[in-house]
């Protein structure tokens, strides 16, 4: 079924319960609002937004504004873009995004251009690099082989020294793992279609079709990200529709092959809620989990096999006009124990209280238990300053005014080797439930930012109103998910 198949809906549905006010489930209930039909969200948090919030900090200096790594809207699709304009209307900005990778000291475009890869390393290396990447080509003819993990994935496109210079290093940092235990999956989702051949050839031979870059640019609201979803749930109210916080869902209950209520739990104690359709945009291991009765021991065990990694971001605010004119800056040395960081103020003012400030948001990805996730607020932001004050020389000791950590729990699916079968384990369960849909990033175990987490929201809504639209088909294309080949205008000759 296609993804964007017409809606033919009957008379208008009964209520609809969306579990998790994220962009993603928040989108469900604001197209139901514009439909006309009912429907409520159960949000845990006493906020919406979840891991694309934006944390307000109040100071003797003034306002700062803080997302949970710096959010930027990008997508294909005209109808998201549409619904992403229309809900932050006038607070919406344009940025122009460079990021870099900050390696042994040296500097390199992200995501990777080959040609300033090849730069950065010098003549000698780069000649090497090349070799290496013919060799393993031509190898693959001879002995073709599948790709399976992290590391196979990459060395396909970019080849062995390349993967070890750009991709080792940040992988196993925000993995946690070694390349070859990951699953090759989360390399083709990210860069589909992105090799040396295809760079080589872009910028040398006319491609079949214009590609228009979506990296160079992109859309922001002034006041940060969490405004997108602050204005829909403004949104959801404002057309009779309900955001309920502090309402976190504690059990699904089932009957049959239907969903017929969730226990919540509330500042007054347990709440039924009955209702006639389910949107779930929570942990999908959450989800298969709470449903009652109990879902069979292997749908248990498989929920407890896949795991994700977490985040941990230390926002310092700065007496410092700027630190880098950096969107993101991806740090790969193995001495520096944060992966990335990005400076608000670079994608809105607004960001922080006047010109002479600016902060910096720095992401720590680990696991539960684990030496970074262990370590206390005061402990990671003392770290973090010290980084950035003797090993990168970006600050100085007294531009440091004061910091505070958030913990992102779950915040990117691990695609672990072996990792799909549990999954589809899982989904196969869930699927047999008719008035239950699953949506969203953690809630459907798939690295989806928040353009594809929308988009399966959005999906859901239309499916509660008589679509028949696949979810699953979501970001499932085959194209490197940040260009747009767009076909040559008739009569022209195809520009690159
Ligand atoms: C560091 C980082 C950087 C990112 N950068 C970008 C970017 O630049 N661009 C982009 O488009 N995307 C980006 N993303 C991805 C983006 O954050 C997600 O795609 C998006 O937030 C997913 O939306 P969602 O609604 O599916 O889930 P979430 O935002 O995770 O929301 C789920 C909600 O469910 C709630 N919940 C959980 N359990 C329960 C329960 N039992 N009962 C009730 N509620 C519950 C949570 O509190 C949360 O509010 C980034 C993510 C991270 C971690």
């Amino acid at each position: 079924m296609s993804v964007h198949e017409d809606t033919n809906g009957p008379g208008k549905p009964g209520m609809t319960l969306v579990m998790g006010a994220g962009p993603g489930g928040l989108c469900s209930a604001y197209a139901l609002s514009k439909a006309g039909a009912p429907a409520v969200v159960v949000e845990r948090a006493p906020f919406v937004g979840g891991l694309a919030r934006t944390i307000i900090k109040e100071t003797e200096h003034g306002t700062f504004r803080f997302d949970i790594g710096g959010h930027r809207w990008f997508t294909k699709s005209d109808e998201l873009n549409e619904i992403f304009r229309e809900v932050v209307g006038e607070e919406l900005l344009w940025v122009n995004r460079i990021s870099r990778i900050y390696f042994d000291g040296k500097y390199v475009d992200y995501p990777l251009k080959i040609s300033n890869a090849l730069k950065a390393i010098g003549p000698v290396t780069s000649a090497r690099a090349m070799l290496d990447y013919g060799k393993q080509q031509a190898d693959r003819k001879i002995n073709p082989r599948e790709v399976v993990s992290m590391k196979d994935a990459y060395i396909d496109q970019y080849g062995e020294l390349l993967y070890k210079l750009f991709f080792e290093r940040y992988s196993e940092k925000v993995w946690g793992r070694p390349c070859d235990e990951m699953s090759g999956d989360w390399v083709n989702q990210r860069t589909k279609g992105m090799s040396i051949m295809t760079a080589v050839k872009d910028a040398v031979v006319p491609s079949k079709g214009k590609v228009v870059s979506l990296i160079d640019e992109f859309m922001y609201p002034k006041y940060g990200f969490g405004r997108f979803s602050e204005r829909m749930a403004d949104g959801i109210e404002r057309m009779g529709n309900e955001v309920r916080l502090n309402a976190g869902v504690e059990k699904v209950h089932r009957e049959g092959n239907r969903i017929t209520a969730v226990t919540l739990a509330t500042p007054d104690g347990p709440q039924r809620f009955e209702a006639e359709n389910f949107i779930s945009s929570i942990p999908l291991t959450v989800l298969a989990k709470i449903i009652e009765p109990a879902a069979p021991a292997e749908i248990l065990e498989a929920a407890d096999s896949l795991t994700f990694r977490n985040v941990i971001t230390v926002n310092l605010m700065l007496k410092k006009r700027q630190v880098t004119d950096d969107t993101w800056l991806y740090v790969h040395d193995r001495n520096i124990l944060f992966g990335r960081f990005h400076e608000p103020k670079n994608w809105s003012p607004a960001m922080v209280p006047g010109d002479e400030y600016t902060s910096l948001v720095i992401e720590y990805f680990c696991s539960f238990g684990d030496h970074i996730w262990s370590m206390t607020e005061e402990e990671l932001v003392e770290r973090s300053v010290k980084h950035l004050v003797e090993d990168m020389k970006f600050i100085t000791r007294d531009e440091f005014l004061e910091g505070f950590i958030v913990r992102a729990p779950r915040a990117y699916p691990s695609y672990v080797i072996g990792y799909e079968k549990p999954l589809e384990m899982i989904k196969e369960f869930i699927d047999q439930f008719e008035n239950l849909q699953i949506i969203g990033r953690y809630g459907t175990f798939r690295y989806n930012n928040s353009d594809h987490s929308i988009e399966t929201g959005l999906l859901a809504a239309k499916n509660v109103l008589g679509g028949h639209f696949d979810l699953d088909q979501v970001n499932a294309d085959q194209e490197y998910h940040e260009i747009k080949r767009v076909p040559a205008p008739a009569g022209h000759a195809a520009t690159r």
